[in-house]
């Protein structure tokens, strides 16, 4: 097999992913265009994958000699890059990405999964002192003077599948509320993705409002979040039923021991629209003597998902922490803002995850086929920047 190169990437993203029309045509709204939208779009995702998320950095390196094999006809500026994200529809890259990953699961990406997820959490990225745009929050020190500002957005992940892949996020402002902005996000996912593409949607505590669940109720998707004290009721009856109990059952996963108890008569609280709740308790045993316990509450019924399954779905909530947003930060630049405006910081977010979906599954699909050990992340990006400073391959098209 040929050495990884942007150009096998790009013919990947275009031909086996399905986003040749995508990639040629993603949404410009700018009416007089010197230089191609395909070829500004494919500059930004590529520098997601190469880990280049700032604008002059991308300027720099679309007028090096590393150019012609980033296939880029021409150099461009950073204010090029600022005018064209400001101005890209992001419903197109939206559906591009719920494309992809339809397309991922017809071509049996998911295969060895009994159930496919979608997660949602939210977070905060893009930090700046410089004067407020409209999604900006402030960040008050403890006297209540403004030190900074901070975007706030809810992503949703594929998980549970062995290969998580993020590909939307909702931005939200100073006025608005992260659960709103999570049903709008699960509402939009579920029409991109069709009614039948996920099994369960699964969310940390602060998701489980009666407006939330009743919207993943209204897209048809069971849903599991995590049970705290900010639903104080519930929670306490749960604690009252289980403490005293012995286990229903015990589990090993992967070395742990897992107890669990699981009922699903519980009294739903006032507002929520549910005949009963289910809640399960667990306490994983680690080897080492660490004893983790949470509780989780569902309108899955026991006899569609046991203990174990269930188990399973809730922990598979940590993907969207890990694989999603430690890897888009830590790896790919998500806490940097590249251009300071409400649908650029969108938009870079959007090109970010598709730069990272793309990655994971030319990496772990891809090149992994046959007999191929899988290539860690690492080594795809330094193979990629050592075929950056080769001379560029004559065109045989
Ligand atoms: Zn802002």
């Amino acid at each position: 097999m040929k050495a990884p190169s942007p150009q096998q990437i790009h013919h990947y993203a275009a031909y086996c992913l399905g986003l040749k029309n995508y990639l040629k045509t993603p949404g410009d709204g700018r009416c007089h265009p010197s230089i191609p939208a395909s070829d500004l779009l494919w500059a930004v995702v590529m520098g997601y994958i190469l880990r280049v998320s700032s604008f002059a950095r991308l300027e720099w390196l679309s007028h090096s000699p590393a150019r012609a094999n980033l296939g880029l006809p021409q150099g461009f500026s950073d204010d090029t890059l600022a005018y064209f994200t400001e101005r890209l529809d992001a419903s197109t890259t939206r559906t591009a990405l719920a494309a992809t990953l339809q397309q991922a699961k017809r071509h049996k990406a998911f295969e060895n999964s009994r159930f496919i997820g979608l997660a949602l959490d939210g977070t905060a990225a893009g930090h700046t002192c410089k004067s407020p745009c409209r999604l900006c929050h402030p960040v008050k020190d403890s006297k209540g003077v403004i030190q900074g500002y901070l975007h706030y957005f809810v992503m949703i992940s594929v998980v549970g599948t062995g290969l998580p892949l993020a590909f939307d996020v909702e931005p939200y402002g100073p006025g608005d509320s992260e659960y709103a902005a999570g049903q709008r996000l699960l509402q939009r996912a579920v029409s991109l993705l069709g009614p039948r593409f996920a099994d369960y949607a699964v969310a940390d505590a602060k998701f489980a409002t009666a407006p939330f669940l009743h919207t993943a109720d209204e897209v048809s998707l069971p849903i599991v979040t995590r049970l705290k004290d900010n639903l104080p009721e519930l929670y306490a009856a749960a604690q009252a039923r289980f403490v005293p109990q012995p286990p229903q059952a015990v589990f090993e996963v992967d070395g742990d021991r897992i107890e669990v108890w699981d009922a699903e008569d519980f009294a739903p609280w006032e507002t929520l629209q549910w005949p009963s709740v289910r809640v399960l308790r667990y306490r994983q045993h680690k080897p080492n003597g660490t004893v983790i316990e949470a509780y989780w509450h569902t309108n899955f019924s026991i006899r569609q998902v046991g203990s174990l399954s269930l188990f399973g779905i809730a922990k598979s909530r940590w993907q969207i922490e890990n694989q999603g947003f430690n890897e888009a930060k830590n790896l790919h630049g998500m806490e940097h803002i590249a251009h300071h405006e409400p649908n650029s910081l969108l938009l870079g977010w959007l090109l970010l995850l598709l730069a990272m979906v793309i990655e994971r599954l030319y990496r772990v699909r891809y090149l992994h086929r046959g007999d191929h050990p899988l290539r860690s992340a690492i080594d795809l990006v330094y193979c990629l920047w050592l075929h950056l400073g080769r001379s560029p391959s004559p065109n045989s098209s």
